[in-house]
């Protein structure tokens, strides 16, 4: 049985949880984004962010969880130098459901994953060792991350295995990202623990995990490591282990706190928050389309396949680009994001980079209609606009991209072919599917703008004479 506990940040917020310090600490040299509230100074005061609560709400609801009347908040006692205040403000359902969200699931190919629980909090300050290494003997103290809003969401063990739970933290940062709340390309973003125990045996937390690749590396080390003590008949202790990234295996460690040790105590300062119903309404009214409403909507309004629908409405960016440029030929738009774009934008830096617009996809889509480029040479288009931001229009007579329907001046091209490749031709007479391999060659001196119908005709009568 494998559960998750996961750290989302609202990165796209203005502000921090409960001061006015910025959202995105990440600009900022280290520990100028800070100020006394957020560094529990004496006599300072928090007062909480109205849009992280909206923005972790329309999380709880996505997740089909249900939202509480009120919403308390409770200090977790702990001795630590990433907080200055010694307590982080968390939730906890102490005094009945006061936190987030509860009771939600997600539905994975089929399995039902239940959400125990979601809980808005603040992230502590960060840690950096100098050499990379905890044995080191300098670490230095970053605050200006301090106080910025984390969402925890907590499931029940559903999973069965790695791959499950992949699927799961795929399908939730898709989410989040649609939501509009949080960017999970930044580092950090997106942080997760898991639990694993398996039959008979106690559970075993597994922290400190770095990127996802590692939490499915490091649960499927636990699973066999479970397994291998229970054929030996060792019992298996309760306890929380640390991935060690280097040595890719899980280490126990020592510093096992149980919930009593952190002395739980209502937030004082924080009131009750009272959410009525007007303002669930309101956020469910202003919550983006859903990926999965988006996708039904492709495939019955566009008449998109399946798996195209899929690629198109999970990847935000994507399906942004593509209802911006489906005033019309929405199909071919689509095929063309899915196959042709996907290599040219897969990363956040090369997206940012990116000079392409909705109109340069309608526009190449058009002039492929028309008939005056190949699919071929607007893939080759598709590249010089994703770096310079050309308009369509300038880079087919710039480059020379324009599609040869000339049947002379392909004629020529073909016979220097046939020519050039004696064997294939031979081939081509024998078994007349390897003609293809000709029109492949004849594309490659063309550079792709061959008219790939006449091509095949002007080929077929040369070699057939
Ligand atoms: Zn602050």
């Amino acid at each position: 049985m494998i559960g998750l506990e996961i750290h989302c940040q609202l990165t796209n917020l203005q502000s921090k949880l409960f001061c006015s310090c910025k959202a995105n600490y990440r600009e900022f040299e280290p520990n100028t984004n800070i100020c006394p509230v957020c560094m529990g100074m004496p006599g300072s005061l928090p007062k909480l962010n109205q849009k992280a609560v909206e923005k972790a709400t329309m999380i709880a609801m996505a997740l089909n969880c249900k939202t509480p009347q009120r919403l308390g908040f409770f200090r977790k006692n702990y001795f630590y130098p990433d907080s200055p205040k010694n307590f982080q403000i968390t939730q906890l359902n102490m005094y009945g459901p006061t936190s987030i969200g509860e009771q939600g699931r997600v539905s994975i190919e089929g399995k039902e994953i239940r959400i125990r629980r979601i809980q808005l909090e603040e992230d502590p300050g960060r840690l950096i060792y100098e050499g990379a290494s905890e044995k080191t003997q300098i670490t230095l103290v970053d605050y200006n991350r301090a106080g910025t809003q984390l969402v925890e969401i907590v499931t029940e063990p559903d999973f069965d295995n790695p791959r499950q739970v992949r699927i799961f933290l795929n399908i939730l940062s898709d989410l989040l990202e649609n939501l509009g709340v949080s960017d999970p390309s930044l580092e950090g973003a997106m942080r997760a623990d898991a639990n694993v125990s398996i039959e008979g045996g106690l559970r075993v937390e597994v922290k400190n995990i770095g990127s996802f690749h590692d939490l499915e590396k490091s649960i499927h080390f636990e699973l066999i490591r479970q397994q291998s003590l229970t054929e030996r008949g060792i019992p298996i202790a309760q306890e929380t282990r640390h991935w060690d990234d280097k040595r890719k295996i899980t280490i126990s460690s020592r510093s096992k706190e149980e919930e009593e040790d952190y002395r739980y105590i209502l937030e004082g300062d924080i009131p009750w928050v009272i959410l009525d119903s007007q303002s669930i309404e309101k956020w469910k009214k202003n919550m983006p389309e859903s990926i999965s409403s988006k996708k039904d909507r492709y495939i019955t309004k566009y008449d998109i396949p399946v798996q195209v629908a899929d690629v198109l409405s999970s990847d935000k960016y994507y399906s942004d680009l593509f209802e911006q440029a489906t005033e019309s030929n929405a199909k071919e738009i689509a095929n063309m994001i899915t196959t042709d774009l996907m290599g040219l934008v897969d990363t956040r830096e090369k997206r940012e980079q990116s000079k392409l617009t909705a109109k340069h996809l309608l526009d190449l889509v058009e002039i492929i209609n028309n008939g005056k480029v190949t699919r071929s040479s607007a893939k080759n288009a598709l590249q010089e606009i994703v770096k310079t931001g050309k308009s369509v229009s300038e880079i087919v007579s710039q480059t020379g991209l324009a599609k040869i329907s000339d049947e002379g001046e392909l004629a020529k091209i073909i016979s220097e072919v046939i020519s050039q490749e004696p064997t294939a031709v031979q081939q081509a007479k024998e078994n007349p599917q390897t003609i293809n391999y000709l029109v492949g060659k004849v594309m490659q001196k063309t550079k792709g703008t061959a008219d790939p119908t006449l091509t095949l005709k002007i080929l077929k009568e040369k070699i057939s004479t």
